[in-house]
């Protein structure tokens, strides 16, 4: 199916009390193993490109990858923005066809300047319809400024003014989490969560997830969490599995370039297990939440899927998953260019 607008998801996960995984991608291994990992646990996911990316990636030519797979995929796939400082890397992201981004603005802004920031985020992303996430309090990072991580969690008054005077659809409240954090020690405020969620109406996010004990993550999803990002787990995991195919002395880099692509795998599907997030999309449960529309429903969908002339060779689970099998692509193909012979 096309990239999938996050919001039936995010109402999904309020109403069934999980929450949507949020893993990094940065290229097509990361990128495949999450979605491998979400098409093997019946659940939408939700694909972040942290903006420095934008800097040193081909984002247009990533995201026509990401938006091929995606197509080909029978789980929604939410493209997501992490992180933005600028505006101009949210006008990009829609452009790309970023479904939901998520702005920080400027770096030290005062609240008054980030809530101005916000508002024109909001007003940009909406006119393309894409949602916006925002932190409020500030999110710390290993070995940055963690130690601050107790200092910086949201308010819930200004959380209420904040996503009131701004429109948001998801707010990202600085609980404690820290970024980077591969130990779960992290000390989570769910008090202050609670009353975030109480005050607020919009979606919540949680950041820092590696860091996060899996009881008190799961106790934060019942206190009003729908959102969760890992992604410091993901990246230790492929770097054991890399270290340990270097160690047999054996392996060649594209060995290598699967194992991370394994470890993302992995380690996704243990976390969405944890956010409670699987089987979310199963028709075979009688109930399909693919999409609130049925024209991107897989089991109701009549025109193919797949429509392009290049056909996806997977060795990986992605093939094998999706209902539109390599044959069904080239069938389609074959027909295209027989129509194309005929009509010459
Ligand atoms: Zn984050």
């Amino acid at each position: 199916m096309p990239l999938a607008d996050i919001r039936p998801y995010l109402e999904d996960s309020r109403r069934k009390k999980y929450a949507l995984g949020c893993f990094n991608v940065f290229d097509t291994e990361t990128l495949e193993g999450v979605i491998e990992a979400a098409v093997n646990k019946k659940t939408p996911v939700v694909c972040a490109i942290y903006e420095p990316q934008f800097k040193y990636s081909d984002m247009e030519s990533f995201t026509d990858l990401i938006k091929n797979i995606a197509s080909k995929t029978d789980v929604p796939v939410i493209l997501h923005l992490d992180h933005a400082t600028e505006l101009a890397s949210i006008i990009r992201a829609i452009k790309c066809g970023f479904t939901a981004v998520m702005f920080d603005g400027p770096v030290g802004a005062s609240f008054e300047e980030k809530v101005e920031k916000t508002k024109k985020a909001v007003e940009i992303a909406h006119l393309a319809g894409a949602t916006v996430e925002a932190e409020l309090g500030y999110i710390t990072r290993v070995g940055v400024d963690e130690k601050a991580s107790q200092e910086n969690i949201a308010d819930p008054k200004l959380a209420k003014e904040f996503v009131e005077r701004t429109g948001i659809d998801i707010l990202a409240p600085a609980i404690g989490s820290v970024h980077g954090m591969g130990e779960q020690k992290a000390a989570i405020n769910l008090e202050m969560l609670r009353q975030i969620a109480m005050s607020t109406n919009c979606y919540l996010s949680l950041h820092g997830g590696s860091g996060v004990d899996d009881s008190i993550v799961q106790q934060a999803i019942d206190f009003g969490i729908n959102k969760a990002s890992v992604y410091t787990r993901l990246s230790n995991r492929a770097i054991e599995r890399v270290k340990d195919s270097l160690s047999t002395g054996k392996g060649d880099i594209s060995a290598i370039l699967n194992e991370v692509r394994n470890g993302f795998r992995e380690v996704v599907e243990d976390r969405l297990e944890v956010l409670r997030s699987v089987n979310i999309c199963n028709p075979a449960n009688g109930t399909c939440h693919y999409c609130t529309s049925e024209k991107y429903c897989v089991s109701k969908a009549s025109s193919p899927l797949v429509s392009d002339n290049q056909p996806y060779i997977k060795s990986s689970a992605i093939g094998s998953m999706s209902n539109r099998t390599y044959e069904d692509v080239l069938n389609n193909v074959s027909s295209l260019i027989a129509d194309y012979v005929k009509n010459k």
